[in-house]
């Protein structure tokens, strides 16, 4: 008899309530899909089986935190529930001063606006769609300063979401320190595929830019799921607990841009946060987000989502929890691996990335493959991915042309405590069925595009 692989973890909750899904015919998919023009967020929710488009808003959230939404309060100024919050913030990511944002891209207006003056550098590792966006609407430029390792999708190097050093010093002493406002650091690095930094990388990081006066800005969205890899993959950290490990993360920053919709198990909510010294800066946060977000306690959340989110800080920083939602997406992509479907490695934080181009070689880039592959993978089986290539990139606002990124991917994102390991098997299976049939499958054209980050609602028809 065979022996059972073992897994030393399940789930570390309990199904409460449950929603039900609806399950489609491949015809009403097809239509489907032509009216969404071959565009996964432009399809109807209620037309999708599994829905691994983001992990962004579409987490489950506790009984605990249902429990605080009825603790609302909902005053105009002051709500405890900012208090609450505020507490939590200080306490798990030792930050001293908050300032609520509707989410995360709130915050990224604020301190790009504050920040970045016309015609400044803003280095990062790898860019992300809205902080990148925020940043060019400030004035600055983006400057991509990841290890090479990042942009090859076959490298198994550990912390892909490293900074090169090199590169960042390169910089400095081309344009000035004065010209690069701040070092733009994320965790779990999204666009390279779920890759964690590390904490000795961070910490060079930190001493190069003391040197130069360069402040760093952290986009703290996922960096528990990063402490957690810290935690299992970098040396001397093993004993250490999450909350240490995201307390010397943040000790390495200025600030940090955050969305709760990621690592905090909430449906909305974000933040801006600043170190003590960081008062100044604070204040004019603090006048600007009555202007685009709300007063200064509540930034565009009602009280009840922030008491939601604080109450998420508390959960998300458990290491029962990241263990089985990073678990979770290593079993699928485990499952994938065995059957031979190319993948980004290693297996990343919140999602498993296909990679397009081995997927569907021939197809070429302005062909579209990630976006292409996104479509028939719903075609096959209503589950819905989306597109991390060549559509996401967008163009170069001087010469027009479409960014060529290397990695032409599609992601399978998890959302946190949603599905179970029967939707992670049906998931492999259906990747399976397409991989199966990918000689046949035809690229597309982009037929309506729009201004900004166009792949939201980018739409296109299949070539012939
Ligand atoms: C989602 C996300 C953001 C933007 O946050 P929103 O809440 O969607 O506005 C910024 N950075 C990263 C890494 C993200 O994943």
């Amino acid at each position: 008899m065979q022996k059972l692989k073992k897994r030393s973890w399940a789930e570390p909750f309990k199904i409460k309530t449950v929603e039900l899904l609806k399950v489609t015919t491949r015809e009403e998919r097809n239509r489907a899909l032509k009216e969404a023009g071959y565009n996964t967020f432009l399809l109807k929710s209620e037309d999708v089986y599994i829905d691994l488009l983001t992990d962004s808003g579409t987490n489950a959230m506790s009984d605990y935190q249902w429990a605080g939404l009825m603790l609302g309060d909902e005053a105009y100024a002051g709500s405890k529930n900012f208090y609450n919050l505020e507490e939590k913030v200080q306490q798990f990511y030792g930050y001293k001063y908050l300032v609520p944002t509707h989410q995360g891209r709130g915050a990224e207006h604020l301190i790009s606006q504050i920040l970045i003056k016309p015609g400044d550098f803003v280095p990062g590792n790898m860019y992300f769609t809205t902080t990148r966006l925020h940043q060019e609407l400030a004035g600055g430029t983006f400057v991509d300063i990841i290890i090479d390792e990042a942009h090859d999708p076959t490298s198994t190097y550990p912390f892909k979401g490293n900074i090169d050093l090199q590169k960042l010093d390169d910089l400095v002493k081309r344009v000035g320190a004065k010209r690069v406002p701040y070092v733009s650091v994320a965790g779990t690095v999204n666009m390279a595929g779920g890759q964690p930094i590390s904490m000795e990388n961070l910490r060079q990081v930190r001493q190069l830019c003391k040197n130069h006066g360069i402040r760093i800005v952290l986009d703290a969205t996922r960096l528990m799921e990063n402490a957690y890899f810290i935690k299992i993959r970098e040396k001397g950290y093993q004993q250490k607990t999450i909350a240490e490990i995201l307390g010397e993360m943040c000790s390495y920053s200025d600030a940090c841009t955050m969305s709760g919709k990621k690592d905090l198990l909430v449906n909305i909510g974000g933040f801006l946060a600043l170190r003590e010294h960081e008062q100044e800066i604070f204040e004019e946060a603090r006048n600007l987000v009555v202007v685009y977000e709300g007063l200064h306690t509540y930034g565009g959340l009602a009280g009840r989502d922030m008491e939601a989110m604080a109450r998420g800080i508390e959960e998300a920083v458990s290491e029962d929890h990241l263990r089985a939602r990073i678990g979770q997406v290593e079993y699928v992509g485990e499952k994938l691996l065995g059957i031979g479907i190319p993948i980004v490695l290693p297996i990343g934080g919140h999602a498993i990335f296909l990679d397009a181009k081995r997927f569907l070689p021939h197809l070429k880039q302005v062909e579209f493959p990630a976006q292409t592959l996104a479509a028939e993978l719903y075609l096959e089986s209503g589950i819905r991915s989306m597109e991390r290539g060549i559509v996401s990139a967008g163009r170069n606002k001087e010469t027009g042309d479409h960014y060529h990124p290397k990695l032409e991917l599609v992601r399978l994102t998890f959302p946190r405590r949603v599905y179970t390991q029967a939707h992670c098997d049906v998931t492999a299976e259906a990747v399976e069925a397409v991989y199966e049939n990918r000689e046949s499958v035809k690229g597309l054209r982009m037929v309506y595009e729009p201004k900004y980050l166009r792949f939201f609602q980018a739409r296109f028809e299949k070539l012939p």
